[in-house]
């Protein structure tokens, strides 16, 4: 039980730095409909921030949240709950969450910043200033292990996800659409913090056949948990993330969190909505 109470500590100390950060955030946006997200009655301090190892080995062990079941992917335009701008982490955005329409990070930079003066690789796209160091190392170990990656797409605001989406509509129609691209409003590109990669002396990810197979999608389906990114949409996992296998498509969650997910073995979606509804277990019988 040790191993899962700290998960849940973990769990809990997200939830309280997020409301913490929430309550003096200039310019936050306030969906008003973030019932599922409250703090936890414990107010036990976090221990020592894991390392990245140490969080995956105790985030190994059984989840100790009681959610209820993952909503079916329905397609509808709910407002998602924690849609202020320190809930980066934690927003679930799927085909029912939406974020709204005027949700624009206030900390965009140039996603250049994160890579070599000059470089062609970095696209001309902006992602959350938060974002920046830990792609920069993650681009930089990337090339020092002989892979070359590059930036397709990045922040995207929500009148351009609209041509997105419209674009997918005329290439694969409604319902390729649907399952391949986010409608306006339910991208993880609105936050500013996921983005598309790629192989630099490559075509766009997604006219590869398979872009994890190859050497530098291969190499951060292995690395990205460590500099805080995981893959939202992993092949088979379409029932449970919404959307169709995206080997490009990765979302910062920063180092611990995504530690956290990458060691569960759930997909994103599925760890977001847990810890939405983050509640402690009842004991399970016999256990201390
Ligand atoms: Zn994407």
């Amino acid at each position: 039980m040790r191993r899962a109470l700290l998960v849940a500590l973990c769990l809990t100390s997200l939830a309280l730095a997020a409301l913490v950060t929430v309550a003096g955030a200039p310019g936050q946006h306030d969906a008003g409909t973030s019932p599922d997200v409250h703090a936890p009655d414990e107010e036990e301090p976090m221990d020592e921030p894991l390392s990245p190892d140490a969080a995956a080995t105790e985030a190994a062990a059984a989840p100790t949240v009681e959610a209820p079941p993952l909503p079916a992917c329905v397609v509808a335009d709910d407002p998602a709950a924690a849609t202020s701008y320190d809930d980066w982490r934690v927003t679930l955005l799927d085909t029912r969450y939406a974020l709204p329409e005027s949700y624009e990070p206030p900390d965009l930079v140039a996603v250049a910043t994160a890579f070599p003066e000059g470089s062609i690789a970095a696209g001309g796209g902006l992602l959350r200033a938060l974002v920046i160091d830990d792609l920069r190392a993650l681009v930089a170990d990337a090339a020092a292990a002989g892979h070359q990656l590059a930036v397709q797409s990045a922040y995207r605001d929500y009148r351009y996800q609209v041509d997105t989406f419209q674009y997918w509509v005329a290439r694969q129609g409604l319902d390729g659409a649907i399952a391949t691209s986010a409608r306006a409003g339910h991208s993880e590109h609105q936050l500013g913090t996921a983005l598309d990669l790629r192989s630099l002396s490559g075509p766009a990810a997604w006219d590869v056949d398979d872009w994890a197979a190859t050497p530098e999608g291969a190499w951060v389906v292995a690395n990205a948990w460590r500099y805080g990114f995981v893959m939202s949409y992993p092949r088979e996992r379409q029932e449970l993330t919404c959307y169709a296998y995206e080997p490009w498509h990765y979302r910062y969650f920063g180092r611990e969190l995504a530690a956290q997910i990458n060691a569960s073995g759930l997909t994103a979606r599925e760890y977001l909505w847990a810890f939405s509804h983050d509640q402690p277990t009842t004991a399970a019988p016999g256990a201390p």
